[in-house]
């Protein structure tokens, strides 16, 4: 069989303005790759229909717009031009005119001509077509979105990695300019309290951890780290987003979560539980956010200390009693399930006791450092 695609373009009774055969293919045998179309047949259907829809929309328009919009005389024409457009499905050259204005008009100030279709498409490339591209190329290396866009959109050749940067940066700056002003606190307790919110339901898990990276471009391993902090915020429903920024380089890093949180669904009388590795960075970033934001620690953090000192407590074997190991042993086991239960009273008693127990006149060293990670993570607890 064969099969025949046309457009039919009607007007707004139902009179056919237009009609065009824009693609066709055939079927011999009922196959497995012959079911429906093929990606190749979908391709040429879809630039096909494009072809004959932005071609008949461009012609209205430039019908409408020659047309001087107070004497209804049609204008002069000063040039013939041509612009590209990129569409989802296929790029098109398209006849962009300029026109005198017409001679009603010359009293009034303003350019001598213009070109209505090249002022309309200003940016050259369609608005769903410059968000696939730059969705994409966000999440994967640029070579392979120009490979993904070209292995399923009808374009007459794939786009440049230049491209595609170039439309990221672009988004980019558009999206940072957007970004409101950076303030010390967001929401007030009155707005907080305000009774016309809606009910705002369980509370916004938030997780804000920084880690340190170091630029490949630097010529050595001392030079050049720069700090990344990263977030993650969880709703009750499980629904999951993060958030990445440059410490030092942002200026707005607390408009930043905030739009952030707000994206996620939260309110000003959002109640939300902010876990963090305790750092200054990250607890500054987190302060004065919420009103009835609750502050913990991430327990994979105080977890990581614990089980550091439980190795270097093992270390002595060799060099002190088998007695005092044991008994370091018990004490941070105590520890742990102390700080798990939220009985900091008791966890920082077990503290000092257990730099009373590992003091001593004489020191060896893996004694000294085990007393040193101690007497920090004492800090660390207190601080928090
Ligand atoms: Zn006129």
């Amino acid at each position: 069989m064969k099969v025949r695609i046309q457009v039919i373009i009607e007007d707004d009774d139902g009179q056919v303005l237009d009609s065009h055969d824009v693609f066709s293919f055939q079927r011999k045998h009922f196959q497995p790759d012959q079911v429906g179309l093929t990606l190749a047949e979908a391709k040429g259907s879809l630039y096909g229909i494009q072809e004959t829809v932005v071609h008949h929309q461009v012609d209205e328009y430039l019908q409408e717009q020659r047309s001087c919009p107070t004497c209804g005389q049609h204008c002069r024409q000063k040039g013939k031009h041509t612009i590209v457009y990129r569409t989802l499905f296929g790029s098109f050259h398209l006849p962009s005119p300029r026109f005198y204005r017409c001679r009603c008009q010359s009293h009034s100030h303003g350019p001598r001509s213009l070109s209505p279709l090249a002022q309309l498409l200003v940016d050259r490339t369609a608005p769903e077509l410059m968000f696939l591209e730059t969705k994409w190329a966000s999440l994967i290396p640029y070579h392979a979105t120009s490979e993904l866009l070209a292995d399923v959109l009808p374009l007459d050749h794939a786009v440049s990695t230049a491209v595609l940067r170039g439309n990221v940066h672009k988004v980019a700056h558009r999206m940072e300019g957007e970004l409101g002003e950076e303030r010390f606190l967001f929401i007030t307790l009155e707005e907080n309290a305000d009774q016309s919110l809606p009910d705002p339901g369980p509370p916004l898990t938030v997780g804000l951890d920084g880690g340190y990276v170091h630029s490949c471009e630097q010529p050595n391993r001392q030079e050049g780290w720069f700090e990344v902090i990263v977030g993650k915020s969880l709703t009750a429903e499980g629904n999951a987003k993060c958030v990445a920024f440059v410490h030092k380089r942002d200026s707005k890093p607390k408009r930043r979560i905030f739009e952030f949180l707000k994206s996620q669904g939260a309110h000003a009388n959002q109640p939300g539980t902010f876990l963090s590795d305790g750092g200054e960075t990250v607890r500054n970033l987190q302060l004065y956010l919420n009103p009835l934001a609750e502050h913990l620690l991430d327990w994979f953090h105080v977890s990581m200390k614990l089980t550091v000192m439980g190795q270097m407590n093992k270390g002595m074997q060799k060099v002190e009693a088998r007695d005092l190991i044991n008994d370091v042993e018990k004490q941070l086991e105590s520890l742990k399930h102390h700080l798990w239960n939220g009985n900091i009273t008791q966890a920082l008693r077990l503290i000092d006791y257990l730099q009373l127990l590992l003091k001593n006149d004489t020191l060896s060293l893996e004694r000294k450092k085990l007393l040193k990670a101690v007497r920090e993570f004492g800090g660390y607890i207190a601080t928090n």
